[in-house]
């Protein structure tokens, strides 16, 4: 590796001098801006295929002791970093919620970057300080649709806050349940609060015994993260069996009440808008009156399914999510936005008071500065990219992408239930959906005594599993794997293909190569042989 001399004259350049037109870094900005697919297609070409190859190259634990050009650093990075990663532009790749994205992101990123605004505080931010209140104050009345003098009010007030821009799904979750914690164990004549006295005081003073959070089985693995560090406990993460793969509201009362009469507090329930493993949506209108009943706060994780709201047709799915107390919303999934865009919402401008942190150089009583009710305390400008999506596709923009990517999953789902070699396991709410190879002499295994199931099915998930690895490695295409109760298999936990159809490259051409690769493994496996030769009359 060719080393840069050690003097604060090379660093000076390096602040202030870019790279000259024919060097690799300045090659790289040139192809990426040109072709951003093209260029993941020329340089992702992942040869070796283990983490621990991988890892050969990663192995050092000593900060390099002297500088090193920028260009041959960049050839390092193309070869031991881009090359293995990871094509998440590939229209073949539907395991996941992250895809392409639009090729505005780049430049602006760049801005974003070259500005290095500090959102925590209007003394580094300015005028984004501002956006990021209109950005979710639209994000408010996509969700909640007040009048215009409620946001002229609110939107840019000291005192209130419509939201909590954050990193993600996860950090937005811990901030609404955060607020909705310090709003349930508030001050009282003779209680300085949670946030001042501390979980134990709360607790003895409010004579609780366990503070509760409910969701249904298919709660996103961050609600586990959140009560751990409210310091609520992970054994109080109500995770109500779901069968249906959602959260039903008789269930959840019933569940509540018999919680409750133990001496036990319900802090809030989780409805889920789109479960990260089979997209299906809550009755969130049925749990919000749930919760209303119970005395608790209703949040509604939203993170992946949010974006339906833009779609006329399809928002209705979500109807009820106006009467949570707070919604998690991601931009960085059916949005578009670069990672890094999550939003948690209050329906009430007040809400996030209970949180409200003042600090003496920073964050100044009456002051505007958003750091002031934040988990983060230093974020960077990515509002400007939810801000600019919105206007750069408008709501009805959004609304066809959202739209097509529901109409491409029920096209797959047809294709799905028309082969004879598969079986659709969860039909799509929105653009997700999970399925299984299963061999047309298995039809009607859901008829069969539970004991033949249960053996049958094992086979089946070995098959899924090996199937699902055998693809991934060959490099193609990719959908991802997990494991669901099925209702119409008593219940049982199976293991499914899942696929998100988030890429709008994504063509049904794409899909039906993906189920044929799928088939081709599948004959070639000893499990989908001897299943194949299953006698019928031996099932029964
Ligand atoms: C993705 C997701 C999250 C977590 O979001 P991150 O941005 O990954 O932190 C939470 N809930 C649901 C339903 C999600 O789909």
């Amino acid at each position: 590796m060719a080393k840069a001399e050690v003097s604060l004259e090379h660093l000076f350049r390096v602040f202030t001098k870019p790279e000259h037109n024919d060097s690799t870094l300045a090659k790289i900005e040139r192809h990426l801006s040109d072709n951003v697919s093209d260029f993941l297609s020329q340089h992702v070409v992942t040869k070796k295929t283990s983490l621990e190859e991988i890892e050969q190259d990663f192995s050092s634990a000593h900060v390099p002791d002297s500088p090193e050009f920028v260009s041959s650093h960049a050839e390092a990075l193309l070869d031991k970093l881009v090359a293995h990663s990871v094509n998440t532009y590939a229209p073949t790749f539907i395991g996941h919620m992250t895809s392409a994205l639009p090729y505005f992101h780049l430049p602006l990123s760049k801005l974003m970057v070259g500005l290095n605004q500090n959102l925590v505080k209007i003394e580094t931010s300015k005028a984004f300080t501002p956006l990021e209140r209109q950005t979710l104050g639209m994000m408010h009345n996509l969700i909640y649709a007040q009048d215009e003098d409620f946001y002229s009010q609110y939107l840019h007030s000291a005192e209130h806050s419509l939201g909590a821009f954050c990193s993600g799904g996860t950090i937005a979750n811990i901030t609404a349940l955060w607020v909705a914690r310090n709003l349930k164990l508030g001050p009282q004549p003779g209680f300085s609060g949670v946030n001042k006295a501390g979980l134990a005081s709360a607790y003895r003073h409010y004579n609780i015994h366990n503070l509760g959070l409910m969701t249904s089985r298919r709660g996103h693995y961050s609600l586990g993260k959140a009560v751990d560090v409210l310091g609520i406990g992970r054994d109080n993460l109500l995770s109500i069996d779901s069968p249906r793969q959602i959260l039903e509201p008789e269930k959840a009362l019933a569940f509540g009440k018999a919680y409750q009469e133990k001496g036990n507090s319900l802090l809030a329930i989780i409805g889920i808008a789109g479960t990260t493993e089979t997209g299906h949506i809550d009755p969130l209108d049925e749990l919000a009156d749930v919760a209303k009943e119970l005395g608790c706060h209703f949040h509604v994780d939203a993170a992946w399914g949010g974006a339906t709201l833009f779609s006329e047709r399809n928002r209705s799915k979500l109807a009820g999510i106006e009467k949570a107390d707070s919604v998690t919303i991601d931009a960085h999934k059916q949005m578009y936005v670069p990672m890094g865009a999550g939003m948690a919402i209050f329906k009430d401008p007040k809400a996030s008071n209970a949180v409200r942190h003042h600090a003496q150089y920073i964050l100044r009583q009456g002051s505007k500065d958003l750091g002031a009710t934040t988990l983060e305390g230093s974020r960077n400008g990515m509002a400007m990219m939810v801000y600019s999506s919105f206007h750069i596709f408008g709501r009805r923009g959004y609304e066809l992408l959202i739209d097509r990517a529901i109409d491409q999953a029920h096209a797959f789902a047809d294709m799905i239930n028309a082969h004879e070699c598969f079986e659709l396991m969860t039909a799509p709410v929105l653009s997700l959906l999970t399925y299984r190879l299963r061999p047309i002499e298995l039809k009607g295994l859901e008829n069969e005594s539970s004991q033949q199931q249960r053996m049958l099915n094992e086979q089946l998930d070995e098959l899924t599993v090996s199937i699902q690895k055998q693809q991934r490695e060959a490099g193609k295409s990719f959908v991802s794997r997990t494991r669901i109760e099925i209702e119409k298999y008593n219940n049982q936990a199976i293991t499914v293909f899942r696929v998100v159809l988030a890429n709008p490259l994504t063509t049904n051409d794409d899909l039906k190569a993906i189920l044929a690769e799928q088939v081709a493994l599948a004959e070639g496996h000893a499990i989908w042989q001897g299943l194949s030769k299953h006698p019928r009359a031996k099932i029964a």
